[in-house]
This record gives C-alpha cells, sequence and structure tokens, in this order.
C-alpha cells in the first residue's frame, strides 16, 4: 500500500519528547519510498507503550532499539503495542516485539483484514482485485499490469495476531492515567484513535495529518462507503479538547479543530468536482472518471500504483456522493447526475 510522505527522518534513533512522558521515534522508509512514519513511546506504571510499531526493516528495530536506549530502557521495558490501524508502515516492528518479549499487541477486529492478507490464496486475492476492475469498469488491456501492482499489496501485510481486538470501550493504563479509544473508520475500517485526556494528548495515527491528506479508498476488502465513514470519524475528533496530536505521519501539532475543519473543507471541494465532473459528462464508469479528473498528475503519466490509488479515492468520493443522493449509478455501473 502506498503510505510514508513527510520526511525528513532524524539520522539516528533519537526519542524526541513531543508530551508529557511521551515521546517520538520516526521510521524511514527505503530511499525507493521515501518517507516516514511516526511511533510513540509513552509512559506506564510498569514501563512504555508504543502506540503503533513503524516501518518493518532491521533500520527501523535499531531506530527503535536506540530511541529506547535514550531513555534508559530497552525492548523489554516494551509492556504493550497500540495499533491505531494495520497498515504496514505502523505494524514493521511487532514480529520482532513479538519474537523477543511476546509483547501484546490491540488492534481493531476491522483491520484483522489487512494484516492477514497472507492468509487469502494468491488466486482469491487476484480474483477480487479482477472483480473490483470490473465495478470500475476497467477495459482489459491495462489490467494485467494492474493486476501485477496490486498482487504485491498482498506481501505488504504484516501478519498481526492481536491479544486484544480494540473496541469503542477499550481503555489502556498509563502513568497517572490511561487512554480512551475513540473508532474512526475511514482511512482502514479498524481505524482508531486514542485519546489521553489528563494530558491531553491524541495519538491520531493516520486519522488526522498535518500536511497530507489521509487516503480514503474502496478498494477490495474495505468497507463499502469509507469516505462517508471519514467524514463521519472528523466530525468525532474534532470537539476534543486536546493539546497536541501526535500524527501517523509529519510532526505534532495543537490547532486539532483547525486542521479537522481544513481536512473536512477539501473533501468537499473534491466531492463537488466529482458531481461537477459526472454533471458534464455522458454517464461515466470509475474508469473512465477516474481518468478526466484532474489530477496533480496525469493519468498517462501514473504509475500502476499510483493509478489503483486514483482509481480507489475516485470511486470513494462517487460512493459518498451516491449515498448522499448527489449521484446515481446505474446497472452497467456508470454515474448520473441525480
Ligand atoms: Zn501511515
Ligand atoms: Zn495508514
Amino acid at each position: 500500500m502506498p503510505h510514508p510522505a513527510p520526511g525528513p527522518p532524524p539520522d539516528g534513533p533519537t526519542a524526541e519528547p513531543v508530551a508529557p512522558g511521551t515521546w517520538r521515534v520516526t521510521f524511514q522508509a527505503d530511499a525507493a519510498f521515501g518517507g516516514s512514519t511516526n511511533a510513540y513511546l509513552t509512559e506506564t506504571d510498569d514501563g512504555l507503550a508504543l502506540v503503533d510499531a513503524g516501518i518493518p526493516g532491521d533500520r527501523s528495530v535499531a531506530q527503535l532499539d536506540g530511541a529506547l536506549a535514550e531513555l534508559g530502557a530497552t525492548s523489554a521495558d516494551v509492556r504493550r503495542i497500540l495499533l491505531t490501524h494495520g497498515h504496514w508502515d505502523h505494524c514493521g516492528l511487532v514480529p520482532v516485539l513479538r519474537a523477543r518479549h511476546d509483547t501484546p499487541v490491540a488492534l481493531h477486529a476491522a483491520d484483522l483484514a489487512i494484516v492477514q492478507r497472507g492468509h487469502v490464496s494468491s488466486a482469491q486475492w487476484d480474483a477480487d482485485w479482477d472483480r473490483w476492475l470490473d465495478e470500475l469498469g476497467a477495459p482489459e488491456a491495462p489490467r494485467p499490469e494492474l493486476l501485477v501492482r496490486a498482487h504485491k499489496m498482498r506481501g505488504d501485510a504484516i501478519d498481526v495476531a492481536p491479544d486484544d481486538l480494540i473496541t469503542a470501550d477499550f481503555r489502556a493504563a498509563l502513568r497517572d492515567g490511561e487512554v480512551e479509544t475513540i473508532l474512526t473508520p475511514g482511512h482502514s475500517a479498524g481505524h482508531v484513535v486514542f485519546v489521553d485526556r489528563g494530558r491531553g494528548i491524541l495519538f491520531a495515527g493516520d486519522h488526522v495529518l498535518p500536511t497530507i491528506n489521509p487516503n480514503v479508498s474502496c478498494l477490495p476488502g474495505s468497507e463499502p462507503d469509507p469516505l462517508t465513514s471519514y467524514l463521519r470519524s472528523l466530525a468525532a475528533v474534532r470537539e476534543l479538547d486536546v493539546q497536541v496530536a501526535l500524527p501517523g505521519h509529519g510532526d505534532p501539532f495543537g490547532d486539532l479543530r483547525d486542521r479537522v475543519d481544513a481536512l473536512r473543507a477539501g473533501r468537499e471541494r473534491r466531492l463537488a468536482a466529482v458531481e461537477a465532473l459526472v454533471a458534464e459528462s455522458r454517464p461515466s464508469t470509475v474508469w473512465e472518471l477516474a481518468q478526466r479528473y484532474a489530477w496533480r498528475v496525469a493519468w498517462d503519466e501514473m504509475n500502476a500504483i499510483t493509478q489503483l490509488g486514483a482509481l480507489g479515492e475516485t470511486y470513494a468520493h462517487l460512493t459518498c456522493l451516491r449515498t448522499a443522493g448527489r449521484l446515481v449509478r446505474d446497472d452497467a455501473g456508470r454515474y448520473h447526475a441525480a
């Protein structure tokens, strides 16, 4: 899956203090991929909790061990891992901590489908993506290349077998307090954020990012209308009274409500643009509309992974508009003005 964006990360291990009793560790993706993902160490009564678990790989292991050493700790002091969601760049070190210390892991059940992708047979995976391309109205010629790229996503998953399945009433004890859970489906079906009301800290995962728009896509296996869910989930965190939001990518930020409003406004603009595109087109499929949409990079210049992302985003916007009664989809999978 595409992901890490903001960087650049620090050169060496660092545990960067970002809130009382809480440190950021930044993990760098390889050069081909670029960008970075954050995880956070936060104090508990008996050690530390790790919120998200970084990008996989030896460099990340060194990064975490180095950051822990700066705090006078080792990986044995990490008593539990809380995952905001199941994407590979947030679960990378789970297998390492598991193997070393059998560290317990918590994840929402709706993201099991992401972390357990490897359990789906190769043939079934390909068939699911082929059916998705049918739904989109994709022609035959570009399919093989898209399916090859989609196939690679199956191998990206980090196979996490959580000890705790997170629900809305999930809580975890911290030193002098606890985190509560808010369900924030959208970026993934099982995305959650953790809020420490006592210290005013939001562990935001990829739900609210400071500089980029979290990806929200209709893909095989995703919930049917993730963008409607995402907009509802933005509303669910807007009123939180927190001092600092700690995101999965990019720097900690303080103006949560402003950022939520900006993300919401950006989505509304794109929904309006997709609605206008449908209104000015003959009845068209997701495939046709994604090609016509004014992306920053022209469709023909996108590589296969970017095209898959653009298709998933277009489908999510069309589905959201359809739910809102602003568009209709006919039996041939073509969209019309309502
Ligand atoms: Zn991420
Ligand atoms: Zn993510």
